[in-house]
């Protein structure tokens, strides 16, 4: 027997439900912010993400589904920002009125570890603004993680917010920190060692104990804590932080939030949910105004956020899939058929009997899935009637065939 891939796995009707429901709360929250969606290709050139994501991070080093086809190197997407990106600049978007702000949704493909816990295809939901610089654009986008979140129930939620500054800023604190850094390199782990030289300030994103205890240091604590973006970078942050009171979202600023990739400057976010009594990390984002340029389009500030969708769906609480409204209990299938369009036709949801059961089998089969039976036997069709029965009252009521409709509720 065939099986599905270790890391996938098959969303059932049992589940699909709710996927649906994710995926049209997305669109209407985003919609009334006139964020337009965006779908582009699973697959990309490989070069676009060593260049879009970064050659210094574990996916691009380490977790990327990449295959030669016709001796072009071609990876499946990792994530969607690079992805959206490429259209951008390849749809000439730099020429629309600005900001340009999209959304998107689907699946992404990552070699991960499976004792993590990680799925090897996920998906996200993610949105991303372009062509504002202004801190009211990073509020925004933070503004519509919040809504989104609240829109799916959860709403006991913890924002972090940093600023990673500019390059030129930037530069002397991964400078400072280089130096704190140096007389532990040997304590450190093999892959803050690689980090060092190719993006220190990833360093402190490692998650090894022997390599948050030396963080803890106070020398280096100091550095962390240290102010060093400049006057601009500042009035910047300044202002994402007002413009989030005027919203009323609440937050905390976090120093060692750098995220994980490496395209990220000035600000960067994270939302936790604290929904179902654990926290949990549900949104993680940031402007890179450089990203753009990067991959060969023009200077494009930009700012957005991706959620996984398998996390979200482990966090919000599970309705009950919709019942069918009408099930045709009927051993006339051309009838059956015939009613079943009306009812369809009405808005009902409605199906027959496929299988030519008797009376009896169909009627159970009508108590387990719908709310109502509808009778159409020998009877019914000579009197020209219809039998009405509620499956959750038991109530059963024989009306002409033309008014039946007006029963259903
Ligand atoms: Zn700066
Ligand atoms: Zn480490």
């Amino acid at each position: 027997m065939i099986q599905a891939q270790k890391g996938t796995k098959d969303i059932l009707p049992t589940e699909s439900y709710i996927w649906q429901d994710m995926e049209y709360k997305a669109k209407k929250i985003f919609s009334l912010a006139n964020f337009q969606e965006i779908r582009t290709p699973i697959f990309e050139a490989t070069e676009l993400f060593a260049r879009g994501v970064g050659d210094s991070t574990d996916i691009v080093n380490k977790e990327m589904y990449t295959f030669e086809k016709s001796e072009r190197s071609l990876t499946l997407r990792p994530e969607n920002t690079a992805g959206v990106v490429r259209a951008f600049i390849e749809h000439g978007f730099s020429r629309l009125p600005q900001p340009v702000k999209l959304w998107y949704k689907g699946p992404m493909f990552r070699y991960e570890r499976p004792q993590a816990g990680r799925q090897r295809q996920f998906h996200q939901v993610g949105v991303e603004m372009f062509g504002s610089a202004e801190p009211s654009a990073d509020a925004e986008v933070i503004n519509l993680a919040v809504k989104y979140l609240n829109e799916l129930g959860l709403n006991d939620l913890e924002i972090e917010i940093n600023s990673l500054g500019c390059p030129e800023c930037r530069k002397k604190y991964r400078d400072a920190i280089k130096d704190v850094l140096k007389p532990y390199l040997k304590d450190l782990c093999e892959d803050c060692n690689f980090r060092y030289e190719k993006n220190p300030l990833r360093i402190l994103d490692c998650k090894v104990d022997s390599c948050k205890a030396i963080f803890e240091k106070d020398e280096i604590q100091k550095v962390i804590l240290g102010d060093f973006i400049c006057d601009d970078c500042k009035e910047h942050f300044d202002k994402v932080q007002e413009y989030l009171n005027v919203l009323n979202i609440p937050f905390k600023i976090n120093k060692l939030l750098v995220r994980g990739l490496d395209y990220y400057n000035r600000t960067v976010f994270e939302i936790k949910s604290n929904n179902l009594g654990s926290q949990n990390a549900v949104c993680g984002g940031g402007r890179y105004d450089s990203l753009v340029e990067t991959l060969g389009g023009p200077t494009t500030p930009a700012v957005g956020w991706a959620m996984g969708m398998e996390r979200l769906f482990s966090l919000i609480s599970k309705s009950e899939p919709n019942r069918l409204d009408v099930f045709v209990v009927s051993e006339n299938t051309s009838e059956a058929m015939k009613i079943v369009e009306e009812l369809r036709h009405n808005n009902f949801s409605a199906e027959f009997d496929y299988a030519n059961r008797k009376f009896k089998k169909q009627l159970d089969k009508a108590a387990k899935s719908a709310k109502y039976a509808l009778i159409l036997m020998d009877d019914e069709i000579k009197s020209n009637t219809v039998t009405l029965k509620n499956l959750d009252t038991s109530e059963q009521i024989n009306v002409p065939r033309s008014s039946y409709l007006e029963k259903i509720i």
